[in-house]
């Protein structure tokens, strides 16, 4: 599937995955530019940017990241992005339960249509908000052990745990292809 190795070199395919809004592009922003754009423009169709990462054994890992848009007249389109993949990520907004829901809907569409070797992450984007909060960590952290997922919480905007998402995404790659 996507992740493909010389020695030290990695090649992963990503995927991102969740409804409209959650701050996919804006995880992908962050990663790839360090930057963080309040007005960003919604993902029409897919985009792709890739990034190069040293990881501390100085192995590389070169990500090819498929931003997906989360409208519904896309989701035809989805599995054009996350067959392949090797790591998909799945986000959904701590103050919005809706896009929880959502982001449960894509693990399960993962399960039945996906890869069996897709390595799954689970993101709660928008970690700043704390106030607005109305997704409990605890719900994620559940859900995500339940389906044998990376979890993690995130926010774009303070570049909170960004790095750390795709770096564990890799590891728990490692561990599985060993
Ligand atoms: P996408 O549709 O999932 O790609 O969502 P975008 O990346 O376009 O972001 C949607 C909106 O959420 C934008 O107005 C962003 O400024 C905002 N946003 C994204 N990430 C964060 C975050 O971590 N914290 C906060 N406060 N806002 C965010
Ligand atoms: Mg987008």
């Amino acid at each position: 599937i996507g992740g493909v190795s010389d020695a030290k070199n990695l090649r992963v395919k990503l995927v991102l995955l969740g409804d409209s809004g959650v701050g996919k592009s804006c995880i992908v922003l962050r990663f790839v530019r360090g930057q963080f754009d309040p007005t960003s423009k919604v993902t029409v169709g897919a985009s792709f940017l890739s990034q190069t990462i040293a990881l501390q054994d100085s192995t590389t890992v070169k990500f090819e990241i498929w931003d997906t848009a989360g409208q519904e007249r896309y989701a035809a389109l989805a599995p054009l992005y996350y067959r392949g993949a090797a790591v998909s990520v799945i986000v959904y907004d701590i103050t919005n339960p809706d896009s929880f829901n959502k982001a449960q809907y894509w693990v399960k569409e993962l399960q039945k249509h996906g890869s069996p070797d897709i390595v799954m992450a689970l993101v709660g984007n928008k970690a700043d908000l704390q106030e607005q909060r109305e997704v409990p960590i605890q719900d994620g952290v559940d859900f995500a052990e339940k389906n044998g997922m990376f979890f993690i919480e995130t926010s774009a905007k303070t570049a909170d745990n960004i790095n750390q998402l795709f770096e564990h995404g890799v590891a728990h790659m490692k561990v599985l292809s060993c």
